[in-house]
């Protein structure tokens, strides 16, 4: 399938896990893609291996996301945001900072508003273009996630109002929400809680209806097809990417 030839897609946090794997999917599918990604080194090396751009990028802020946008933009247009940009800082509230709740809001929900908000006006232009923004299970509440919850669950409500505002121009926004992805993050995780990230895989799995911890690529092939015309009338909707309900 070629489903994003002449296309132009912008990733964030492409440099690793589920945005590198989107950008991999959406280059091989015929799409230009550009990497927004605070690891530089990360950002180059898959931007190299799929024949796409890097450019650094922190998302929380402004102007180095209009900077990523007009890098983009050079192609002539910009078809395709996905916003995957993304960290975590557990801890159960009574011992959350102040810092830690800053941080995580800041990436996830001000990096993904600063994007969308960004990448609409060359998408207003050519009145046409679709977002897909990555929330989580999470959203639906994690214990020791409150920061990470409360902006995941606001990453929903974005989308569902980028919809509402952005359907009269052809522009679709969505959420994909994913499960337990086997990533640095969940590694990270892994590592916080003192297991093995074998261990923590094999707990997963056991925990999910279809027996197994998901791999970057099964998110990927979903925000490949709500990016794509075969989702032409879906905006404004969450996927849930969890091997369950
Ligand atoms: P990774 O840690 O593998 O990748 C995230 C990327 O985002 C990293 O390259 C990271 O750079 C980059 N990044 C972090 N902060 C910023 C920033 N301020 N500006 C630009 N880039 C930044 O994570 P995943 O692939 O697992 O996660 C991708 C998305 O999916 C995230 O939004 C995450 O919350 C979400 N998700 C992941 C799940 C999972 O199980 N893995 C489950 C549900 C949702 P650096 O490494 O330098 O920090």
């Amino acid at each position: 399938m070629r489903r994003f030839e002449g296309q132009t897609a912008l990733v964030t946090g492409g440099a690793k896990g589920i945005g590198a794997a989107t950008a991999a999917r959406l280059a091989s599918e015929g799409a230009h893609v550009v990497i927004a990604d605070f690891d530089e080194a990360g950002a180059t090396e898959t931007a190299e291996k799929i024949g796409g751009r890097a450019v650094r990028c922190d998302v929380t802020s402004r102007e180095d996301v209009e900077a990523a946008v007009a890098a983009a933009s050079e192609t002539g247009r910009l078809d395709i945001l996905v916003t995957c940009a993304g960290i975590i800082r557990d801890n159960l509230l009574h011992k959350m900072s102040d810092d830690d709740w800053d941080a995580v809001i800041s990436t996830h929900l001000r990096g993904t508003f600063l994007s969308a908000r960004a990448a609409q006006g060359p998408m207003v232009e050519q009145k046409s273009g679709s977002m897909v923004l990555i929330s989580s299970v999470s959203a639906l509440g994690n214990r020791g996630q409150a920061n990470y919850s409360a902006a995941k669950a606001g990453i929903q409500g974005l989308a569902k109002t980028l919809s509402l505002e952005l359907g009269r121009f052809g522009i679709r926004a969505n959420c994909v929400a994913p499960g337990f992805i086997v990533t640095a993050m969940t590694a990270q995780t892994a590592e916080r809680i003192g297991v093995s990230f074998e261990d923590f895989q094999a707990a997963g799995a056991a925990q999910t209806p279809l027996g197994r911890v998901g791999q970057p690529e099964d998110v990927a092939g979903v925000v490949a097809f709500l990016c794509s015309d075969d989702a032409s009338y879906v905006s404004g909707q969450v996927v849930y990417v969890r091997g369950g309900p």
